[in-house]
């Protein structure tokens, strides 16, 4: 398979635009997906933030959870931001118990962790594979944190076997350690959303997952 990778959206509720002008900024067709087949032949989808247990329902409501399944079984390679990571983890904590997951990461979560002091915060973070600068500009001589933006955030709260933590907050304060980015083999998660900072080398993070999939150099 050769040139731009096509990458799906999910499109059911919150935040979608955004993922597309980042993906396709980072050199990404895209496709917004409403439907099952509206699957076919991606080689990537993005689950943006929103609602976590409003998008399930939806899912439900247009047959989208068996399709979601097989794809993930497939090993398309996934990306979910902030509700995405909670649709993509095993457990969730603290969400309605007739809400669904895709069991792709073997991670629990937790809904609203960061309680309601911090409910919305910015913070930088290290992560794990991401280097250089956010862009525009001369590139630095070491490698520029990524900025952030928590909104009702989940955590990552406990991580399987095969879950590679890719970032801790670490600034001090009250949510000081938690986990909040997560990579399990082609599933990426991410507490935050990169999407809004302008900041796309989390995207671009994910296009060489996809390039990897696809058998391509990075
Ligand atoms: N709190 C939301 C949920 O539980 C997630 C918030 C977000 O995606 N920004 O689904």
């Amino acid at each position: 398979m050769n040139g731009s990778p096509l990458i799906g959206v999910l499109a059911l509720q919150g935040g979608v635009i955004e993922h597309v002008r980042m993906l396709e900024q980072s050199g990404a067709k895209t496709r917004l997906v409403r439907r099952p087949e509206h699957l076919a032949g991606l080689d990537g989808l993005v689950f943006p933030g929103g609602e976590s247990t409003t998008m399930s329902k939806l899912l439900e409501l247009g047959g989208m959870l068996e399709p979601l399944h097989a794809l993930i079984d497939a090993g398309v390679p996934c990306y979910g931001t902030c509700a995405g990571l909670i649709l993509l983890a095993t457990d969730i904590l603290d969400t309605r118990s007739d809400a669904h997951s895709l069991g792709a990461l073997d991670v629990t979560v937790r809904r609203n962790a960061f309680g309601r002091q911090v409910d919305s915060f910015e913070t930088d973070l290290t992560v794990d594979g991401v280097t250089g600068s956010s862009g525009g500009g001369t590139e630095p001589a070491e490698d520029v944190p990524v900025h952030a933006v928590f909104i009702r955030a989940p955590w990552v709260e406990e991580v399987g076997p095969g879950v590679q933590v890719l970032s801790r907050v670490s600034d001090g304060g009250p949510a000081d350690g938690a986990v909040v980015a997560v990579r399990q083999g082609a599933v990426l998660g991410l507490s935050f959303h990169p999407e809004l900072t302008g900041d796309d080398r989390l995207h671009r993070y994910f296009l060489r997952m996809v390039a990897e999939r696809r058998g391509k150099p990075a």
